[in-house]
């Protein structure tokens, strides 16, 4: 790939920490076997949860795949986006059969251009939570471990056939959640000196030092015209960036895995992880790409945090056992009373996770036009991707209020899971915090606070940036989305809550 290092759309982070300088764990980052040292335990994580989950006992509540999928995975994703960044997909085990199908098959095609955008993403997250709650995926370590299989076989499949890591870049429904709240995360990949990249020949952050045969590369030559540096490639390489992310020029963490496969391919060891302000690049204007798929995705996200929450609380069962009342003609038709259910929550997550984010979006957008008398200058698309960062911080505090409210109450539940796998007697002396703790209000209450004063910020800072002495009308427009979401998670976390995948012992 040959690409041009332009200095003006770069960012220096030359004062920045970066850690892949410090002693022991720059070492262990930078290492060639460094991903998969960080692999090969969740690897067998995950081959326990599988194994559990296909032949274990039953239970949700006894067994480690729904306890460590849907309790404590969540809960530490959330909370590693918070503090660090992605480390998920840093030391995602599905990855591992990606990068043996990669070495395999490096030839392979790029994947089709019509696929090229985040609406598979929209598509593969809202398939997901629909099938997560349809099937109840919570209460079944069956059909989690299935689920958890699937993960492999199409990471493997789609990167045997394809270039450009498409399994993590425009499929997968966790990668996809990851990269999108990593952008409010306190770290992120660059380069130590933009003037290195400017006169690097093989530019192999990207294009990977891996070759079957040894190759010379000439960096530089002398005033007499000799190579005055040199590197080599050879069969100990490594691949390029699998999502084809160019450091040089990144500005966003958004599908930058933290694989380091740019750090370790560097010839010039000139790539960092640096440690950022959270959520810099959400305020920055030129970090995204102004696209409906991406600006959606961001926005649909948010909403889906709130319907992820409300299938758990009872007007929400209310509601659902109406709808189905309304569909009960269909059990006459030969329709399963499973298949009814079915329709009803394809119904409300229809509305809820894509209908209205778009809706809301759209008209948000048409209204800000209206208030600024902007519609000549800036189209609804530039409107509505210019405000969709702003929908990072509301949408991460509330799914962090939500995956915490179970982390924290069953956070000692995987112990007898354990226990109960390896064949002891399971203690049940300790599955997290009580209900009613009040610490468990608090600590919900600071992540949707938090996260709809961070939202309101970047709103307020981006239409005062395009509309200057009208920016108060536009913020006004835009704030009015985030006091709906704020207020309907508060009175989501305010209802009795379903306790999924742990027992509840008193
Ligand atoms: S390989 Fe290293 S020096 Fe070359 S462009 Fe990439 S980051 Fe810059
Ligand atoms: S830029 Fe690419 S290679 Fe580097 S960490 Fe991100 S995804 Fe991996």
């Amino acid at each position: 790939m040959a690409v041009n290092v332009s200095r003006r759309t770069t960012v220096n982070h030359t004062s920045r920490l970066d850690m892949l300088r410090l002693p022991v764990l720059g070492r262990l980052l930078r290492w060639r076997w460094g991903r998969l040292a960080m692999q090969i335990p969740l690897i067998a994580l995950a081959v326990l949860l599988i194994v559990d989950g296909l032949w274990g006992n039953q239970l949700a509540s006894r067994n480690t795949a729904t306890i460590g999928a849907w309790v404590h995975y969540r809960g530490l994703v959330v909370l590693a986006l918070l503090l660090a960044g992605n480390l998920f997909c840093m030391a995602c085990p599905f990855t591992l059969p990606r990068t043996l199908a990669k070495r395999w098959s490096s030839s392979g095609r790029r994947w089709p251009r019509v696929l090229r955008n985040k609406w598979l993403a929209i598509s593969g997250l809202f398939v997901f939570f629909f099938l997560y709650e349809w099937l109840d995926l919570w209460a079944s370590p069956w059909l989690t471990a299935w689920v958890i299989v699937t993960y492999f076989a199409a990471s493997f499949t789609l990167e045997l056939f394809f270039k450009e890591s498409p399994f993590c870049k425009y499929v997968c429904p966790l990668g996809t959640f990851n990269l999108v709240y990593a952008t409010a995360s306190p770290s992120q990949i660059g380069v130590r000196d933009h003037d290195i990249c400017a006169t690097c020949v093989g530019k192999e952050c990207v294009n990977g030092s891996y070759s079957p045969q040894p190759i010379m590369l000439v960096d530089r030559y002398d005033p007499a015209g000799r190579p005055a540096a040199t590197h080599e490639h050879n069969a100990r390489g490594t691949l390029g960036c699998g999502t084809l992310l160019f450091p040089p020029q990144m500005q966003s963490n958004l599908d930058c895995v933290f694989c380091l496969d740019c750090a370790r391919a560097c010839p010039h060891d000139n790539i960092g992880l640096f440690l950022r302000m959270p959520g810099r690049e959400l305020a920055n204007p030129h970090a995204w790409r102004k696209r409906w798929d991406v600006a959606l995705l961001v926005i649909a996200l948010a909403f889906m945090g709130i319907t992820n929450a409300f299938g758990m609380v009872p007007p929400v069962y209310r509601l659902i056992d109406a709808l189905a009342e309304g569909l009960r003609p269909l059990l006459a038709l030969g329709f399963a009373p499973q298949a009814i259910e079915g329709v009803v929550l394809l119904l409300i997550f229809g509305v809820g996770n894509l209908l209205l984010p778009a809706g809301v979006a759209l008209g948000a957008g048409w209204l800000t036009q209206r208030v600024t008398s902007s519609a000549g200058r800036l189209s609804l698309r530039e409107i509505v991707a210019a405000f969709a960062p702003a929908f990072v911080p509301v949408g991460l505090g509330i799914w962090t209020a939500h995956y915490l409210f179970h982390f924290l109450t069953g956070i000692g539940a995987i112990v007898p899971a354990l226990q109960e796998f390896f064949g002891f007697v399971p203690s049940y002396a300790f599955m997290g915090a009580p209900l009613d703790s009040p610490w468990l209000g608090l600590i919900e209450l600071v992540a949707l606070l938090g996260g709809f004063i961070a939202s309101a910020v970047l709103a307020q800072r981006t239409a005062l940036r395009l509309f200057r002495r009208q920016g108060t009308q536009a913020f006004a427009v835009w704030l009015m989305v985030f006091v709906a979401l704020l207020a309907a998670a508060l009175w989501l976390m305010d209802q009795p809550m379903e306790m999924r995948g742990v027992e509840l012992f008193s």
